[in-house]
């Protein structure tokens, strides 16, 4: 009996550890397949802002739009005023980064409505942030960019003159001739008058024999003195502050072309040495064949300029440099009114521009040759406009 009942024992014994066994391994079997499977995110197309033709932002709309940013991409955005209009307007600049990657970062600056008739410049700064701020983290390319470098935006550098739709500050003055480069020049359009006994303003002089130039008809006052402006004071000190700046662009309208610093046909304040040039070249080579917009080569052009904003960065910081005029050619930029159309077309438009010099961050920043190139989204960039 003894050993029938020590056989039964054990078997039951025996028989518990299979089944304690058995279920452990239908238990582990539910636990692994409980772990969630990483969801890989990087790689994935990127998506372009849902924006509508029509749907452009003046200065409120555009604070609203940088206030929404920075409530849904806390880590990403950081709004704030880099100074004061004439009339007392905030010029508000967004900085889009990946703010919890400390690693040494490169900056940039892109500025737009210099000129405030020109809308889609300061369009195109919002576009390229939403773009930015709804890839981060889904995007390769654009992962990239956020942890390697600061970007700053400055969409309306003249928000007096976006709000009354004109091309001068409200001291009737050029802000894109008011830098300190070249300054005041007659022989390239410029008055240095500034307001006429303090109350005065006279925009600018029209010249009634010269006829069939986009800007040789008129001139423009560039103010009593460089920088004489609150408005290009700002963009001076938000520049000046940035660490380890890599390039600029200042956006435009109307003349359908990306240009860097060229000669200018009277005395230099400046000379690109052969490299700067080569990397100038390149970058234009390649806008003028991945863009719709022309390009020019450093040399290519005598041009009498003064005042210009991307001049005197390239003077001043000695960083690759743009004047990027979007648009189309014939829109009048002197008294552009009512032909604001196909937005999201011109949008479209400027994104290879502004991603090709993006990923070549490091490259520029180093005066090496710009030869990365940027993956862009489907219909990016758009037919031309028939
Ligand atoms: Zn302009």
């Amino acid at each position: 009996m003894n050993k029938k009942l020590s056989l039964l024992v054990t078997f039951f014994i025996l028989s518990i550890l299979l089944v304690v066994t058995f279920s452990g391994c239908i238990e582990e079997k539910q636990k692994t397949e409980e772990i969630p499977i990483p969801v890989v995110k990087l790689d994935q197309p990127s998506i372009l802002p849902d924006w509508k033709d029509g749907e452009y932002h003046d200065y409120y709309e555009t604070t609203d739009m940088l206030s929404d940013f920075k409530v849904e991409y806390p880590d990403l955005v950081k709004v704030f005023s880099i100074g004061k209009s004439v009339l007392d307007l905030d010029i508000w600049c967004i900085r889009i980064t990946n703010e919890k990657n400390n690693d040494k970062k490169l900056s940039c600056l892109i500025d737009g409505c210099i000129h405030g008739n020109e809308w889609e410049a300061g369009e195109a700064c919002l576009y390229l942030a939403e773009y930015l701020l709804t890839n981060f983290d889904n995007n390769e390319t654009i992962t990239n960019i956020l942890n390697s470098s600061e970007i700053y935006l400055v969409s309306l550098v003249n928000p007096d003159g976006r709000q009354a739709d004109t091309r001068w500050n409200d001291n009737g003055v050029d802000l894109n001739r008011n830098f300190d480069v070249h300054f005041g020049r007659l022989r390239s359009g410029n008055y240095p008058l500034g307001k006429l006994f303090g109350f005065i303003k006279i925009p600018y002089i029209k010249h009634p024999l010269r006829k069939n130039s986009v800007l040789g008809e008129y001139s423009s006052n560039c103010g009593r003195h460089a920088f004489s402006e609150p408005e290009t004071q700002s963009l001076r000190d938000v520049m000046k502050s940035l660490d380890n700046y890599a390039f600029y662009i200042n956006c435009h309208t109307a003349l359908h072309g990306v240009t860097p610093v060229v000669n200018v046909d009277y005395k230099p304040e400046y000379i690109a040495s052969q490299q700067e040039k080569k990397v100038y070249n390149f970058a234009e080579d390649w806008i003028g064949e991945n863009t719709e917009y022309s390009s020019c080569h450093v040399d290519d052009v005598s041009f009498s300029g003064a005042g210009f904003a991307h001049h005197w960065v390239f003077k001043e910081f000695r960083i690759p440099s743009y004047c990027f005029e979007m648009l189309s050619p014939d829109y009048d930029p002197w008294f552009g009114h009512g032909k604001h159309d196909h937005l999201v077309h011109w949008m479209k438009t400027t994104l290879p521009v502004f991603m090709y010099l993006l990923v070549n961050i490091e490259n520029l920043y180093n005066w090496e040759i710009p030869d990365i190139q940027p993956s862009l989204p489907e219909g990016v960039p758009p037919e031309p406009l028939k």
